[in-house]
């Protein structure tokens, strides 16, 4: 049987970084000394392969262009390698994660963001264990078939849906929640998979797609909220897509100023998405009166999608050059796991 190979792609963040000899500030360490650092990995019966990003990024520097270099990547070294484990800063992490899943599509093998809030050389660190686990889980599989082949987040004993995922928690090694989904896997002195909820592979060959609009922008929901603001952001040139960040179940001033703005942006060929603020829970347009309004002025419901996943999923099909009406109707259905329907 063939040595199972998993590529290890480096993009910044805290888990690469250790202290200064001299001055004690957290510098990143240089990826092709990793094995000194973490000795553990030439314990795995794996072929580890490396690709570090130059320069390194700070997660919140991570834009569209990044996300299609990830794309770019793991296509180039798709037939190289069994699974991907992309360590990565924790802060955009979901969303970085949220558009690989609808960048690689007909996705086969494992593709599992980590990273760490403590970082690798400080003797607390959480990311030794979260890079060995994550290797563990790309590299895992049953009669040949990867056991999870989608793009996932594995953090502090949790693995989740890339696009199901929150950064919720600055401080807690546990960091990320996904609200609406159960774990993909529990990780202690076992790695119990929940196989029912874990995407099928898809056995076609793999398709990336790298044409992102960003010409989205996020509009999120407070009492007080005026009308020269919602008026002059609608007004931004350009705007295609706007994800609303609404109250509970997807509620949101029934003000006429408020319902008049999103109906006459509409009308004029704008995208609105309704999300909720909420961690957990969905959408459910017509359940209050507050959100009858919404739905009467065109705003299409999200269901129980993350903004981030929402945001992902907006500049991915107003990239791919659908019409409206198209693009309306694939929000509204899952593509990659991302809602549930
Ligand atoms: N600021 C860092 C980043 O997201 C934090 C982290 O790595 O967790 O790149």
């Amino acid at each position: 049987m063939e040595e199972t190979a998993i590529l290890l792609i480096y993009t910044g963040g805290t888990i690469g970084m250790i202290a200064d000899e001299e001055t004690g500030t957290l510098i990143p360490f240089d990826f092709d000394n990793i094995n000194n650092h973490i000795p553990e990995l030439k314990r795995f019966r794996y072929k580890l392969g490396f690709h570090c990003f130059d320069p390194l990024l700070d997660s919140s520097n991570m834009n569209v262009e990044t996300w299609i270099e990830l794309g770019q990547i793991i296509k180039s070294y798709y037939e190289d390698y069994d699974g991907f484990v992309i360590m990565h800063g924790s802060d955009t992490m979901a969303y970085t994660a949220s558009a690989l899943s609808f960048i690689l599509e007909n996705l086969n093998k494992p593709v599992v963001f980590t990273g760490s809030q403590l970082p690798l050389g400080v003797l607390r660190t959480d990311g030794r264990e979260n890079l060995l686990t994550a290797i563990e889980i790309a590299a895992a599989n049953d009669e040949d078939t990867p056991i999870v082949p989608e793009v996932c987040i594995y953090f502090e004993n949790h693995l989740m849906r890339g696009n199901r995922t929150t950064k919720y928690n600055a401080e807690n090694f546990n960091a990320f929640v996904s609200g609406n989904l159960p774990l993909l896997a529990d990780v202690g002195v076992y790695i119990k998979y929940n196989k029912n909820i874990i995407l099928r592979p898809s056995f076609t060959k793999l398709k990336v797609h790298v044409n992102f609009d960003t010409n989205v922008a996020i509009l999120k929901l407070y009492p007080g909220i005026n009308k020269q603001f919602v008026d002059s952001f609608f007004k931004t040139e350009g705007l295609k897509g706007v994800i609303i960040e609404s109250f509970g179940s997807g509620n949101a001033p029934s003000e006429k100023w408020f319902i008049d703005i999103l109906k006459n942006a509409s009308k004029s060929g704008i995208i609105i998405l309704n999300v909720t603020q909420c961690m957990t829970g969905a959408v459910e347009h017509g359940k209050y009166e507050t959100s009858v309004k919404l739905d009467k002025a065109g705003v299409v419901s999200g269901g129980d999608i993350t903004t981030e996943s929402a945001l992902a999923k907006m500049m991915y099909l107003l990239g791919s050059g659908h019409e409206n009406d198209k693009i309306v109707r694939l929000l509204q259905k899952s593509l990659r796991g991302e809602i549930s329907i």
